[in-house]
């Protein structure tokens, strides 16, 4: 085979391609850098913190005789790069069922060969392939508890509810707001919402002295008396009551750490994620009806 090669001159000369190339093939290559197209040590760090989650995972198991209801999606997982988020993927792909084969492999690989748990005492409502009623609604059927062996469930509102009373504050002004475009606060504070009531607060914007001294916040002591609040402004009133910083100015814990029900009557106070993980059992059990089966 030939080809013509054409020197700057504009003159051709017929050129043996093959020969060429066979010619290229003896010779000895260079030794090309391989140069790593991601972090290897990054790799190998979030395997280590997958392995110690894991570790405290099945020892919870184990002191429990529980299995782990994990959210199938985090949201807010401390900002900037995406480690967290892989770490928690790779967690729940251990602990709960993924279509990928992948996912798949490395689940049996770490259960050694066990690839689901069925708990004949205990039954849940799935849905049934893809079947759908005549009236388009998806079909559900009843079956043993199937784990892999934890079960995920979707996040929706759990960080929301209060686990003691079960009220979810924005759902009632959700409610309240459709009927009215403003409500008012009365003197201490109270939103009327007509079934419920809502307690809010404010802080003194500035911390006094004698907190500062103490390295605690200024707590939530001054009644938001007597104010016209718009929807918005309810919600965003909410959304700074409902989660809040810890007390201590010591503590390394997240300024939305603790959760603090607005509910009057209520009050409860607990470490946000305790209250989340609570709601995201009740809401597993309530979204698959979970029921333990009669005489078991
Ligand atoms: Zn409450």
């Amino acid at each position: 085979m030939k080809y013509h090669f054409i020197d700057k001159h504009r003159q051709s000369y017929p050129v043996r391609l093959i020969s060429r190339v066979k010619q290229h093939r003896k010779l000895v290559q260079p030794r090309q850098k391989f140069t790593q197209r991601f972090d290897a040590s990054l790799m190998q760090l979030r395997e280590n913190v997958v392995g110690d989650t894991a570790h405290v995972i099945n020892s919870l198991m184990h002191r429990f005789h529980g299995v782990p209801i994990l959210e199938s999606s985090v949201r807010n997982l401390a900002s900037g790069t995406k480690q967290l988020q892989l770490v928690y993927d790779k967690v729940l792909n251990l602990y709960t069922y993924s279509g990928t084969d992948a996912h798949k492999t490395a689940r049996k690989h770490f259960w050694c060969g066990a690839e689901q748990w069925v708990d004949p005492g205990v039954t849940e409502t799935v849905r049934d392939g893809d079947k759908k009623m005549r009236s388009g609604e998806p079909k559900y059927k009843i079956r043993d508890l199937l784990l892999y062996p934890g079960s995920q469930v979707h996040p929706a509102g759990t960080s929301q509810v209060c686990s003691e009373c079960g009220y979810n504050p924005y759902q009632l002004l959700e409610v309240a707001y459709k009927e009215r475009r403003t409500l008012r606060t009365d003197g201490k504070g109270i939103l009327d919402l007509g079934a419920h009531q809502l307690q809010l607060m404010t802080r003194k914007q500035a911390n006094p002295k004698h907190y500062r001294r103490q390295n605690i916040r200024a707590p939530f002591d001054q009644p938001l008396a007597n104010k016209k609040l718009t929807r918005d402004e309810a919600f965003k009133q909410v959304k700074f009551q409902l989660r809040r910083a810890p007390d201590s100015l010591r503590s390394r814990d997240t300024t939305q750490s603790r959760y603090h029900c607005v509910m009057v009557g209520c009050g409860h106070v607990m470490h946000a994620d305790a209250n989340a993980a609570i709601n995201i059992v009740r809401k597993w059990i309530h979204d698959r009806a979970i029921t333990p089966k009669a005489g078991s």
